[in-house]
C-alpha cells in the first residue's frame, strides 16, 4: 500500500438506501488496521468486494440510527456462522450497544464474535497504527464525528450533524474530511438534523480541511447540485462520495 489511509467508500446513502448506493458504510485500510466505519444497511456486500472477511479487524459505528449499523446483527451471524471468528472489536454509543443488544438472540454453544466496547466524546482508541478520537455532534441521539490519525495523517467523519457543530480545533487542517450534506441550502433553517452542502464547506473552510468529500445524499440528491453548492463556499478539492469510491492520503 502506498497511502497511508485507504478509505472504501461502501455506501454513502442517507437515512436509506437509493438503488445504486447502500446506506453509510467507510472501510479504513492502512498498514497495520482495517477498520469498518459505520455498517449501514446494504454494506456487507460491497465489503466483500473489498476485502476478504478474515481481514476485518474492528468495527466502529457513529450513533444509533437504523442507516449507520443495521448491518452488525447480519456481520454477527456472518462470523458465527460462515466463517467463525472471535473477538473482532465493536465500538459504539450506549445506545447502539443497547439496540444491538436487543436483536442478539444467543445460541448456546456459539459465542459472539464481538467484544462490544461502549465510547463516547472522551474515547481514545488505537487500533493498529490508527489512533481514533470523538467528538459529539449536534443530532438528535449521541452521535460521535470520529477523527482518525495514521502516521501523522487525519482524516475526519462528521457523521450526521446538523449545523451546530464547529470542529475547527478537533480535526484543524484534516487531509479529508466526509461531511453529512444530506440536503441543500435551499432546506436551511427547517431544523433538519442535518447539514447542507454550503453549510458542510463552511465548516470545511472554517477547519482549514485539504479535502471535502460530500457524503449521506438523501436518495435523489443530486451529487453535481451538492459538489456545485460546496465549490462555492469552500477554496479546496470537493468531491461527493459514492459507493465504490476509493479516497487515499
Ligand atoms: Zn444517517
Ligand atoms: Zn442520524
Amino acid at each position: 500500500m502506498v497511502s497511508t489511509l485507504s478509505i472504501t467508500v461502501l455506501g454513502s446513502s442517507g437515512s436509506y438506501a437509493s438503488p445504486t448506493n447502500p446506506c453509510t458504510g467507510f472501510l479504513l485500510q492502512s498498514r497495520e488496521a482495517t477498520v469498518l466505519h459505520d455498517c449501514g444497511p446494504g454494506t456487507v456486500g460491497p465489503l466483500q468486494a473489498a476485502i476478504e472477511l478474515d481481514e476485518l479487524d474492528a468495527i466502529v459505528t457513529s450513533h444509533c440510527h437504523p442507516d449507520h449499523w443495521l448491518e452488525l446483527p447480519v456481520l454477527r451471524n456472518v462470523f458465527t456462522w460462515f466463517h467463525p471468528r472471535t473477538g473482532i472489536s465493536v465500538y459504539g454509543t450506549a445506545q447502539t450497544r443497547q439496540m444491538d443488544h436487543n436483536l442478539h438472540v444467543a445460541v448456546e454453544g456459539a459465542p459472539s464474535p464481538f467484544e462490544w466496547t461502549v465510547i463516547d466524546n472522551t474515547s481514545e482508541l488505537v487500533i493498529g497504527d490508527q489512533h481514533w478520537t470523538f467528538a459529539r455532534t449536534d443530532h438528535p441521539v449521541e452521535t460521535l464525528a470520529a477523527r482518525v490519525e495514521v502516521d501523522g495523517k487525519v482524516a475526519f467523519f462528521t457523521s450526521d450533524s446538523g449545523p451546530d457543530f464547529r470542529y475547527d480545533d478537533f480535526a484543524a487542517r484534516a487531509d479529508i474530511a466526509f461531511s453529512d450534506a444530506s440536503h441543500l441550502a435551499a432546506f436551511e433553517g427547517q431544523s433538519i438534523p442535518h447539514m447542507s452542502a454550503r453549510e458542510s464547506a463552511e465548516r470545511a473552510t472554517s477547519a482549514g480541511v485539504e479535502h471535502l468529500v460530500l457524503t449521506h445524499l438523501v436518495p435523489g440528491g443530486d451529487p453535481a447540485a451538492h459538489r456545485e453548492e460546496a465549490v462555492g463556499a469552500y477554496g479546496g478539492r470537493v468531491d461527493v462520495a459514492l459507493a465504490g469510491d476509493v479516497f487515499e492520503i
